[in-house]
C-alpha cells in the first residue's frame, strides 16, 4: 500500500514537471517570436486567383490573404500588405539585378512575401523561405474542344463502339440466315399443298431483319413457331439497342460541344502543331524548362525560347485569356490551372503533372522570421484549417461539364445479356423447325399407313 502510495507521487511529480517544461516551452516560443515581430511588418504578394484577388471595394481577398491572417493571429504581429510594384514573381534579370517579390524582399522594400512564390534553389541562395504551405507541379491549361468537322459528320456512329456495331451486323446477318433456315425447314411456311413456294427467301429473310430495326412490320409474317420465336426475339434486340442508341446518342451530343482535347501529355503538345503554347516570363516555370535535362522539357524550352515575345504571356490571366480566346495551351502551376478550370467550364488541365514544387513564404536571407513562421504553418497543416482554406477558395462550379466528360460509347459488354438472349432464341428457332418437321413428316406417314391399310 505504502509502496504504491510513494510510487503515484513520483509519477504525479514526474509528469508536473514535464508539462511544466512543455509550457514553459510554449512560453519561449511565443514570447522569442513577439519579440521577433514586434514591428509592423510589410508583406509583398501578387494578384494571382485564388492566391490575392482584389474585390470591388479595392481590399485583397483570397488564399493567401487569409493564411497571413491565421498567421498574424497565431504570432501576434500586425502588418500592412500591398501587390509587387512590377507585377512579377522574380527572377535575375541581365545585369543580375532580381526583380518581383524576390527582388523587393532582397531590397527590404518588403518584410515578408506572402503569395504562391516557388521555393527553388537560385532564390533561396539570395532570399530564405519557409516551410511549403502548398505543394504543386507544372501542368497544361487548354480549351475543351468542339469535335472536328470530320467526326461530327458520322457523328451518329459515335454512340455504339466499333466492336458492337460489327457485333449488330453479324447477329443481323446470323438472324437473317437462321430465319431462312427455319423458312426451309418448318413445313408451315411451305405453301400448302406443297408446290415448291416459300416465303422466306433468303433476300426476303435479310428485309425482315431490316425491317425490325426501323420498327416496321415488314412482309413477309411468319407463320410456323419457330420462325416466329425468331422474329420475336430479333424485334426484342431491335428494340433494346434503339434504346440504348438513342439514350448514348442524346449524351453525345451533349458531350460533342465540350470535349476534352487530346493533349494530355507534354509529349503530346510536342506532337502537334495546332496549338501554340507558352507560360509566364520571368517565371520559376519557364526555368524549370529552361534548366531541365530532360529532351522533352528541353524540346519545350527551345520552342519558347525560339518565340519569346509570341508565346510568354506577362501575367496568369493574360495566360488564361489566350487560352480561352485562341489556339493557345498555357503550361504553369497546377494549383492556379485547377482554380480556373473549376470557374471556367470550358477550361481544363490535362492530367500529367512534372516537376513537383511547393510554395512557401520568403523574408530576407536568415530573417528571424522564418522558423516562427515554418512552425506556425505547420500548426496550420495539424489542425487542419489550411485544408479547410484549400476547399474554401478551390470549390467548384463545373461538376455538370465533368459528367459529360466522363461519356463513353456504349461497349459490347453492355449489351452483352440481350446478345444472348438473341443466340438462344435462334437455337430454339431452329429446334423448334425441326420439330416441326418430324411432327408433320410423321403425321404424313401416319397419314398414308392409315390410307394404305
Ligand atoms: N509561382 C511561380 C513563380 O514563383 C510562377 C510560375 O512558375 O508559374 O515563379
Amino acid at each position: 500500500m505504502k509502496k504504491s502510495l510513494v510510487l503515484t507521487f513520483t509519477l504525479v511529480i514526474l509528469w508536473m514537471e514535464n508539462t511544466g517544461a512543455e509550457e514553459s516551452d510554449g512560453f519561449h516560443f511565443k514570447a522569442r517570436t513577439k519579440r521577433q515581430i514586434q514591428k509592423t511588418l510589410t508583406i509583398t504578394t501578387i494578384l494571382e486567383k485564388p492566391f490575392a484577388m482584389l474585390t470591388e471595394s479595392g481590399e485583397l481577398e483570397g488564399y493567401c490573404v487569409d493564411l497571413l491572417s491565421e498567421l498574424s493571429q497565431a504570432l501576434e504581429f500586425n502588418y500592412t500588405i500591398y501587390v509587387v510594384k512590377d507585377g512579377r514573381y522574380g527572377t535575375k534579370d541581365q545585369n543580375g539585378v532580381w526583380n518581383g517579390m524576390v527582388g523587393e524582399v532582397i531590397r527590404k522594400e518588403a518584410d515578408l512575401a506572402v503569395a504562391p512564390l516557388t521555393i527553388t534553389a537560385v532564390r533561396e541562395n539570395v532570399i530564405s523561405f519557409t516551410k511549403p504551405f502548398l505543394q504543386t507541379g507544372i501542368s497544361i491549361l487548354l480549351k475543351k474542344e468542339a469535335s472536328s468537322e470530320g467526326s461530327y459528320l458520322f457523328g451518329f456512329l459515335n454512340p455504339f463502339s466499333k466492336e458492337l456495331w460489327i457485333g449488330i451486323i453479324i447477329s443481323y446477318v446470323i438472324t437473317s440466315l437462321c430465319l431462312f433456315l427455319v423458312g426451309r425447314i418448318s413445313p408451315c411456311e411451305w405453301a400448302e399443298p406443297s408446290n415448291e413456294q416459300n416465303q422466306y427467301t433468303l433476300l426476303n429473310s435479310l428485309w425482315f431483319g431490316l425491317g425490325a430495326f426501323t420498327l416496321q412490320g415488314v412482309e413477309p409474317q411468319p407463320k410456323s413457331v419457330s420462325a416466329r420465336i425468331i422474329a420475336i426475339i430479333w424485334w426484342l434486340f431491335s428494340v433494346t439497342l434503339l434504346a440504348a442508341y438513342i439514350a448514348s446518342f442524346a449524351s453525345y451530343v451533349n458531350n460533342s460541344e465540350n470535349q476534352t482535347p487530346n493533349i494530355q501529355t507534354f509529349e503530346d503538345l510536342l506532337k502537334q502543331n495546332k496549338i501554340e503554347f507558352g507560360t509566364l516570363a520571368n517565371s520559376s516555370t519557364f526555368n524549370f524548362f529552361k534548366n531541365s535535362k530532360n529532351p522533352t522539357f528541353r524540346k519545350i524550352y527551345e520552342y519558347m525560347d525560339k518565340r519569346k515575345d509570341r508565346v510568354l504571356v506577362k501575367t496568369f490571366s493574360d495566360g488564361v485569356q489566350r487560352v480561352r480566346e485562341s489556339n493557345y495551351a498555357y503550361l504553369g502551376e497546377a494549383s492556379s490551372q485547377d482554380f480556373v478550370a473549376a470557374k471556367h467550364c470550358d477550361l481544363v488541365r490535362a492530367q500529367e503533372i512534372i516537376g513537383g514544387r511547393g510554395y512557401g513564404i520568403a523574408a530576407e536571407l536568415d530573417s528571424p522570421l522564418i522558423r516562427p513562421l515554418t512552425i506556425a504553418i505547420l500548426e496550420q497543416f495539424e489542425t487542419g484549417n489550411l485544408e479547410y482554406l484549400r476547399q474554401k477558395w478551390w470549390e467548384n462550379t463545373c461538376t455538370a461539364t465533368e459528367e459529360h466528360a466522363s461519356w463513353v460509347p456504349v461497349q459490347p459488354h453492355t449489351l452483352g445479356g440481350i446478345f444472348l438472349i438473341l443466340g438462344i432464341g435462334l437455337a430454339l428457332g431452329l429446334i423448334v423447325s425441326c420439330l416441326e418437321l418430324v411432327c408433320k413428316s410423321k403425321n404424313k406417314a401416319d397419314h398414308q399407313q392409315v390410307n394404305l391399310s
